[in-house]
């Protein structure tokens, strides 16, 4: 399609563009249209798992999930087209003491949320999951039947084609260069297919939707970190339906891929990228790190030692966009009429697509609640934090993503 003037413009054609349109277009928003530079999920959204847990360290954030979930789960019935979710259900795997208090904590909370869900022992994980081939150092485990993930491609393609049947213009191969702001309101964008005018702009642009708010002067930290996981060549068991797998003392996920073994993780020395030094239209780095792939591989082996000779089919890696509170930035841009964000996703951006999408509609509606308020990009505005700071702080929240105490090696 080729891009015209319309009354809201986003930018951005990952998972949470994708469903900002949706849900616009939804709650009655009209004239909504949807540049992306390349390909529709060809950035970060491509590269996710897509797994989805519900269970959390608090009873907000179980309850969210658990929306996401249901919303998932229903997506084919309510919008007629599909966005592969499977319901494999999922084990928190711990091993030490802290672990172990931990998962009961989380349990406790998502009792207390009504989630589905059971401690269980070690023999129970294994008919769970007949691939782990040594299950000796598993103390508890969390088991939760409704937890699934989605094909982050498939989810993109569904909520567009869902925004398409109310009416939305998707224009891909569709660089955003600038903004235009006239009188303290967005006017328009410029584009490498020209110029257009718009009065509304969602700035979904992941990794790059602090470069591109930079543009309009809006000082945002919205830090580059790698995040990177592999997928093994078909091996004995393996397929598409178990469980996902967390073991958050080992900082480690998985899940079957196909008959191959899905393993990703949070290394304690992460990567991450100076935000300053992103630029609107430049790509950031494409390598995959082998070294880290490789320890997370050494990691797992604890449980499938037969991982380590397993040939590897694919690295997935990309640069989740992360902030220094490990919280989404959501909701309109003090200063700027109409100029509004919808990013930060701290490598949930997939899972929490819906979620957020729903934020962002209420946080355009008069009725915002002390919650959605809490994630405006205005908590970071006029500039008072410093970018090294910050940076180091949102790097530290991909780090600790499981926030436990690693093991003894
Ligand atoms: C290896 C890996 C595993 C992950 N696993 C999970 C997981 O299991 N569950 C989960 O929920 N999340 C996961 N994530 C995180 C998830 O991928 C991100 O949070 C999510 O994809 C963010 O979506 P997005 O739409 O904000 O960003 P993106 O998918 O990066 O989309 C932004 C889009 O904006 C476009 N764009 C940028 N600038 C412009 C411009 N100027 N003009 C037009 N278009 C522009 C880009 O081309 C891009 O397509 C994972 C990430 C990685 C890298």
């Amino acid at each position: 399609m080729h891009p015209s003037d319309c009354q809201v413009t986003v930018i951005g054609g990952g998972a949470v563009g994708a469903a900002a349109a949706y849900f616009l277009a939804n709650a009655g928003y009209r004239e909504v249209q949807l540049l992306e530079s390349g390909a529709l999920g060809s950035a970060t959204t491509g590269q996710a798992a897509g797994l989805l847990g519900q269970s959390r360290t608090t009873l907000e954030r179980t309850k969210l999930a658990m929306a996401s979930a249901k919303f998932f789960r229903n997506f084919e019935v309510d919008l007629g087209h599909t966005a592969d979710w499977r319901e494999t259900g999922s084990l928190r795997i711990a091993m030490s003491a802290p672990a172990i208090a931990e998962l009961r904590s989380i349990a406790a909370i998502a009792s207390a949320a009504g989630l589905d869900v059971h401690l269980i022992e070690a023999a129970q994980v294994q008919e769970l999951c007949p691939t782990l081939e040594d299950v000796s150092s598993i103390s508890l485990a969390l088991w939760v039947p409704s937890d699934g993930y989605v094909q982050p491609n498939s989810l993109v393609n569904a909520y567009i084609a869902a925004a398409k049947d109310l009416g939305v213009n998707v224009c891909t191969h569709t660089s955003v260069l600038d903004v235009e702001i006239t009188d303290g309101a967005v006017s328009g964008v410029v584009t490498n297919r020209g110029r257009i005018s718009t009065k509304l702009l969602i700035n979904a642009a992941g990794p790059w939707a602090g470069a591109l708010a930079r543009k309009s002067g809006i000082e945002l930290p919205i830090v580059p970190v790698l995040h990177e996981y592999f997928v093994t060549e078909p091996q004995a068991g393996w397929h598409s339906g178990l469980p996902n797998l967390r073991i958050p003392e080992i900082a480690i996920y998985a899940r079957g891929e196909g008959r191959g073994i899905l393993c990703g993780g949070f290394e304690r020395n992460g990567t991450s990228i100076d935000p300053t030094e992103v630029d609107v239209g430049t790509a950031l780095p494409d390598t995959p790190n082998w070294e880290v792939l490789g320890q997370f591989a050494e990691q797992f082996k604890r449980f499938v030692p037969s991982v380590v000779d397993a040939g590897i089919l694919t690295a997935f890696h990309g640069w989740p966009g992360f902030t220094p509170d490990g919280r989404f930035i959501v909701g309109p841009v003090a200063g700027i009429k109409g100029y509004v964000m919808a990013a930060g996703c701290n490598a949930h951006g997939v899972s929490g697509s819906a979620g957020l999408a729903k934020h962002l509609v209420e946080s355009l509606s008069a009725q915002v609640s002390p919650y959605v308020e809490s994630l405006s990009p205005n908590r970071f505005i006029p500039r008072t934090w410093q970018w090294s700071s910050a940076r180091n702080q949102a790097q530290a929240i991909c780090e600790n993503y499981y926030p436990m105490p690693s093991l003894p090696q």
